[in-house]
């Protein structure tokens, strides 16, 4: 007994030294990833990979830094057709399929008047601006020349972001670099998006659910292997005036923040799909948002609504499933192998 518990101590010591785990800040956010290969070098130049991969994808798509790919497309587009990277392109040829998916409820022009916003200030448009604004959030402002790869607005005030995108795509981008480097067992996380590749020691990964109300709290917990979650909230960027509050999901029919729903948590294949749906969801509420997943073959969602009550997609709700996947928890976040 001693003796396989002596083994079992080695063998465990010996897998935690196997694990790389890394963090740092890129994209405005988190960004964590975990990774396990037999070869500590290879491991440490997988997770180097990663870190200048979310480096090179935020000089590209950062709506902050004038340099940026996406920066040259909001200052020229009204002008003339801006010649973009076959990659940003693709994105955002993504972005727009996502509008027509959702019926408008993920729109990249919601920047348009998504700008007028600061979070940190606790500064918003006011009537008059909003009115001024309508009709330039609407993806259709977007002229898109797939041979050219250039983009056009249709009009002066469009403004494109990819924020409620691009870190699902980032995450995606080094998951595919992870796997040609041979990792078989991954999970890389930028904010609210995470993938996972294969599983950590024979089992599942763990990932929580925020309560969106209390900070260390956890409403659920999902035991995930090979799959992408994203959560999105009403408590990333916020902020609260008599009551009210606005935050960094902007409903495109009105320009104000989206109120059905406290988050928004998708699970399917890819990361940047998984992204796109749970801005979507959250602008989409519970209704309309359960029609749209429970419609997609290989997605599931956990949406959370206005009143902190929990609902299942149909996927989750499955016989037996419901056990599987979702272990609900009014405790603060589990603590690490008790
Ligand atoms: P996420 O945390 O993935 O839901 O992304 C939120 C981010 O998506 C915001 O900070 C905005 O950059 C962007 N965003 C906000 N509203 C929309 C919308 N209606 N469609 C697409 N992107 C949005
Ligand atoms: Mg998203």
């Amino acid at each position: 007994m001693l003796v396989l518990l002596a083994a079992l101590v080695a063998l465990s010591r010996l897998g935690f030294a196997d694990w790389e785990h890394r963090e740092a800040d890129i994209m405005g956010t988190r960004i964590t990833v975990e990774l396990f290969h037999a070869d500590p070098l290879i491991a440490a130049q997988a997770i180097e990979a990663v870190m200048q991969e979310m480096h090179r994808i935020d000089a590209t798509m950062s709506p902050y830094l004038e340099s940026s790919e996406l920066a040259r497309i909001n200052r020229g587009a009204h002008r003339h057709a801006v010649k973009v990277s076959a990659e940003l392109f693709a994105l955002i040829d993504r972005s727009i399929g996502f509008s027509e998916l959702t019926q408008g409820a993920f729109d990249i022009t919601f920047a348009s008047v998504g700008f007028l916003y600061d979070y940190r200030r606790g500064k918003r448009p006011d009537q008059a601006q909003l009115q001024a604004a309508a009709g330039l959030i609407n993806y259709q402002n977007l002229v898109m020349d797939a041979e050219a790869h250039t983009i056009g607005f249709t009009r002066p005030g469009v403004r494109v972001d990819l924020g409620g995108i691009a870190k699902g795509y980032a995450v995606d981008r080094c998951i595919s670099l992870l796997q040609a480097q041979g990792i078989r067992n991954a999970l890389v996380t930028a904010g609210g998006d995470s993938r996972m590749i294969g599983d950590r020691w024979g089992r599942s990964w763990t990932i929580g659910i925020r309560d969106p109300r209390r900070k260390e709290g956890v409403v659920a917990l999902l035991p995930l292997k090979d799959v992408a979650v994203s959560t999105s909230g009403d408590y990333e960027r916020y902020f609260d005036d008599q009551g009210v509050r606005y935050h960094h999901i902007i409903d495109p029919k009105s320009g104000d923040s989206a109120r059905e729903l406290q988050s928004v948590t998708i699970i399917g294949p890819d990361a940047t799909t998984t992204d796109a749906l749970s801005t979507s969801v959250f602008v989409l509420g519970r209704e309309r948002g359960m029609q749209l997943v429970n419609g997609l073959p290989d997605i599931d969602a956990i949406l959370v609504d206005s009143k902190g009550r929990l609902h299942y997609s149909l996927g989750l709700q499955a016989a037996g499933n419901m056990d599987d996947y979702v272990k609900t928890s009014t405790e603060t976040e589990p603590a690490e192998n008790p």
